[in-house]
């Protein structure tokens, strides 16, 4: 009994010191301490084990009702079989498609007044007329890096990595020469192919699905290059390319926990400069090869992603609105590329996500603007979600001068990709149960209350007295005014 006892100890100590090693690594606040306790209580437990024998029967209990919830917590579930069916096993009344004119960004950007899109629009929604007209004034983040001080290193690194897409976007669209007839490929080869190439070009993580007319955008609202005579068109899905090549980049951790400073926008901007280089590329591939190939980048949308990636198997779509994918969590950017290149499609996932997220909250909790929803799910365009309201997010946005991204960073999924957090993971995808009690668990060990983690010293920006007050989480809603 004492030689079990010892050794279960033994793992138990090994595993708290792991824990307080990567809580460290992980720059967390609380995790630490809580680790360095659980040492030290596997250390006394062991002094008892051996100096103590009427505490062993209570020691075993103890360690008896551990191993047991480990072994109950990792007892499968099946999971919802509406996960299993992609995005559109959220549809629960009659489809509606998303018109990309709706959307906050296209109206600040694409509707500018004085033109006739400007009134067709308004008419439509005449609501939105006085409240766009703030946004529009105040520009689309604002005075960049304003809660940073303007930071200039930092807003430059971003200012030159959107410049990306904008030189890219021109190139979008992709067509084969006449002279190029299609390679006759299998598709099962060509699927090989297609996904090692998204992978050396840059992707965190491919997959492919068959495009789902009902995530196809009804009209275009975003204007880039002075094409105004592309808006309000309607977009036929079928004249779209029917496979979608849809691929992840992972944001660095170190630089997204540090939202919603600085660092985090400018990674959200290298990212989609990485994402218009490697959509443009691989679409213009597909050219090579004598098929079409439309990139989906921040210059150009046809579709809505993150249903097209739950689509090709990427991962689920959360309370906060983002993708969660499986190893990086609610730190990804989505894009994409359409092709008449017959492929083989991937199959949706469950990781978990829809379950946890009833339970957990926490990106409601923290979000300043109380955007994201702390109730369940509404039906929205015809689907069950947890819709963001995308106009108040966007308003913090502008207050802040950065894209915010306290949701992603609380977000417990979007810890970094370690042997620790895998074992979660693992955990979580299949238990119901460790869905409904792990949300605790995290809040235990890492708080609930967001505080933007140190950085690396080459992306620190100013704090102190000068810079603007912040307050963040638990339904405080900033005021930088
Ligand atoms: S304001 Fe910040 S936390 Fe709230 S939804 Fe927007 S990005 Fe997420
Ligand atoms: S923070 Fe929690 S509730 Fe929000 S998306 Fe992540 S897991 Fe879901």
């Amino acid at each position: 009994m004492t030689r079990i006892l010892l050794f279960l100890d033994a793992l138990f100590f090994i595993g708290a010191v792991y824990f307080t090693f990567e809580s460290v690594r992980e720059r967390e606040y609380q995790a630490p301490k809580i680790g360095v306790g659980l040492s030290l209580f596997a250390l006394l437990l062991a002094g008892f084990i051996l100096w103590v024998p009427p505490l062993r029967p209570f020691i075993a209990v103890f360690f008896g009702v551990g191993v047991a919830a480990l072994i109950v917590f990792a007892v499968p579930t099946p999971p919802d079989p509406r996960i299993l069916q992609g995005a559109q096993g959220h549809i629960v009344e009659e489809a509606i498609r998303h018109d990309e004119r709706d959307v906050s960004f296209a109206r600040v950007r694409g509707v500018p007044p004085g033109t006739p899109y400007y009134k067709r629009y308004y008419s439509m929604h005449p609501e939105r007329e006085e409240p766009d007209a703030i946004r529009r004034e105040k520009g689309l983040l604002g005075e960049p890096g304003r809660v940073d001080k303007r930071y200039r290193p930092n807003v430059a690194m971003m200012e030159a990595s959107f410049d990306m897409p904008n030189f890219l976007g021109l190139y979008a669209e992709a067509a084969p020469s006449p002279e190029n007839p299609p390679y006759e490929a299998d598709p099962k080869k060509a699927t090989e192919i297609v996904k090692n190439l998204a992978l050396t070009l840059g992707a965190d993580m491919v997959g492919i699905c068959k495009v789902n007319p009902n995530w196809v955008y009804s009209h275009r609202g975003e204007i880039f290059y002075d094409r105004w005579e592309d808006w309000g068109k309607e977009i036929d899905p079928e004249e779209l390319p029917p496979y979608a090549v849809v691929m992840l980049t992972e944001m660095r951790e170190d630089h997204v926990c540090a939202a919603p400073h600085t660092p985090t926008v400018a990674e959200s901007a290298r990212n989609y400069g990485r994402g218009s280089y490697l959509s443009t590329v691989l679409a213009w591939w597909f050219a090579h090869m004598g098929y079409r190939g439309v990139a989906q980048n921040s210059r150009h949308y046809d579709i809505a992603l993150p249903p097209l990636a739950v689509d090709a198997g990427l991962g689920e779509v959360g309370r906060l609105g983002y993708l969660i994918a499986p190893k990086f969590g609610a730190r990804v950017r989505i894009f994409a590329v359409l092709t008449d290149m017959p492929l083989v499609p991937d199959k949706p996932i469950s990781i978990g996500v829809d379950e946890f997220c009833k339970w957990c909250k926490k990106c409601a909790e923290s979000c300043p603007s109380r955007s994201i929803l702390m109730e369940d799910k509404v039906v929205y365009n015809g689907a069950l979600k947890w819709k963001l309201d995308a106009d108040s997010c966007f308003d913090y946005w502008t207050k802040v001068g950065t894209d915010c991204s306290i949701c992603m960073a609380v977000c417990p999924y979007s810890r970094p990709n370690t042997p620790l957090h895998r074992i979660v993971r693992w955990y979580v995808a299949r238990s119901r149960l460790a869905q409904k009690y792990f949300p605790l668990v995290d809040n235990f060990l890492y708080g609930r209350k967001w505080r933007p983690k140190p950085v690396p010293s080459w992306l620190d920006y100013p704090k102190g007295k000068d810079v603007v007050k912040e307050e963040y989480g638990l339904g405080r809603v900033n005021d930088f005014g």
